[in-house]
């Protein structure tokens, strides 16, 4: 719809306060209220991301050449990623814009290899569970690529199905580490297994797991192997704002081998402003988006993250203990900063309306109905109260005749 713009500017106080007054209804994520969307990793974190943002903010990584600050940053911010990840010494990756780009890269890179080098033609396909993150099927819409979606058990990938459904049109097969849906590490190992013996490109999608299932095992936890440690992985994808706590519009791409990689760059000299060379699909890229996840990678460093991960994972483990408390059923064994839950009485599609109504938004599951969480490290500071008005939200929904359920959605 046309709105006329404004005939004369106003003041930035005045428009300050009129944007606050927009933000009135926004869910508040700063008392911990969300469990999805917003990654809380403290007042203090916040800080550096914004004044790291700021002073890059009219840089653009388009240009290297003239922003070597940029290009340094990156790989820094790449070099960090992939020690975490246990990259071989010839690794390399991207900064992206977020998970859907390095995903998007990740099979447009794989797509291009496989008719490059394996010499395939005809309608190619990428084979991956059920529970795989929708990225993938945008990738795939734009590209023109066939998306085999197959069955999960007990709530995780099936190698097996994988395996079966894959052929000699597949350019890639997936795993997630963790999935969105219950937060659970697929058997990578055995996918691993699965794409040597097949010679299948497989991709480890550790957008929400990458930067901290790490710090977690660090922390102690028993996490199985999930990265380029396994020699059947390929590519991986690890968000820079989701548990890297950086500033949003960053995320990471890695890819085994250089060799690999080249893929994924796009070369153009066809037209009269000389030559193009960029790795992703953004032409101009935000500078503050790359400083202010290099600030505060640097500013956590690795025991910043070891503790902020360990908030999460005890935060996860408190409102677990206290859901089942209450009678809910934790979907599998998670062990990172995701948590969804069910219930066999009652529709927990109506407890997230109960919860809203107490300023309560989370992502839900639909298979089966479920309460989903994202933890921050924040939420320590209120699980307490979560569990307070969640026995609140099942006593509404138990005692109600007709309770309301919500349309699950991810987004919108
Ligand atoms: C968030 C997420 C993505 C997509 O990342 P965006 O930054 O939202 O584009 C992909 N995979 C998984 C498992 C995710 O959690």
């Amino acid at each position: 719809m046309r709105q006329p713009l404004p005939e004369t500017g106003t003041d930035w106080d005045t428009l300050k306060g009129r944007m606050a007054d927009y933000a009135a209804g926004d869910v508040r994520w700063r008392d911990g209220k969300t469990g999805v969307y917003v990654f809380n990793a403290g007042p203090e974190v916040e800080r550096v991301q914004k004044e790291a943002y700021a002073l890059f903010m009219s840089e653009n990584g388009l240009g290297p050449a003239a922003f070597p600050s940029l290009k340094r940053m990156e790989a820094e911010v790449v070099g960090f990623g992939l020690s975490l990840l246990h990259g071989p010494e010839d690794a390399t990756g991207s900064i992206t814009s977020g998970g859907t780009d390095s995903i998007t890269m990740a099979v447009k890179t794989a797509r291009d290899y496989a008719r490059k080098v394996k010499g395939l033609t005809g309608q190619l396909n990428i084979v991956l569970p059920r529970t795989a993150h929708p990225a993938f099927d945008k990738a795939c819409a734009v590209m023109e690529i066939e998306v085999r979606r197959t069955p999960v058990k007990d709530f995780l990938a099936d190698p097996t199905a994988i395996g079966a459904a894959a052929d000699d049109k597949t350019i890639m097969i997936v795993g997630s580490a963790p999935c969105f849906p219950y937060g659970l590490m697929d058997p990578i190992a055995a996918l691993s297994e699965l794409a040597v013996a097949r010679d299948l490109w497989l991709h480890v999608d550790a957008c929400v797991g990458g930067y901290i299932a790490p710090f977690v095992r660090m922390n102690g936890s028993d996490i199985a192997p999930f990265d380029f440690e396994l020699p059947g992985v390929k590519s991986m994808s690890a968000d820079l704002h989701k548990y890297g706590y950086c500033a949003k519009g960053a995320s990471t791409v890695f890819f085994r081998s250089a060799e690999l990689a080249r893929f994924m760059t796009f070369d153009f000299d066809v037209w009269p402003a000389g030559r193009m060379t960029t790795p992703t699909l953004s032409g101009t890229r935000p500078g503050g988006a790359t400083s202010a996840a290099w600030a505060v990678m640097n500013f956590l460093g690795v025991a910043g993250y070891r503790d902020k991960q360990g908030q999460v994972v005890a935060a996860r483990e408190k409102m677990q203990a206290g859901a089942e408390a209450l009678g809910f059923v934790t979907l599998g064994r998670p062990q990172l900063g995701i948590l969804s839950f069910t219930h066999p009485d009652v529709d927990c599609l109506a407890v997230w309306v109960k919860m809203r109504e107490r300023g309560w938004f989370s992502s839900m599951g639909t298979e089966p109905r479920a309460l989903h969480m994202m933890i921050s490290p924040f939420h320590l500071q209120v699980a307490d109260a979560y569990l307070a008005d969640l026995a609140w939200a099942l006593g509404e929904v138990k005692g109600s005749a007709k309770p309301v359920a919500a349309e699950a959605r991810y987004s919108g």
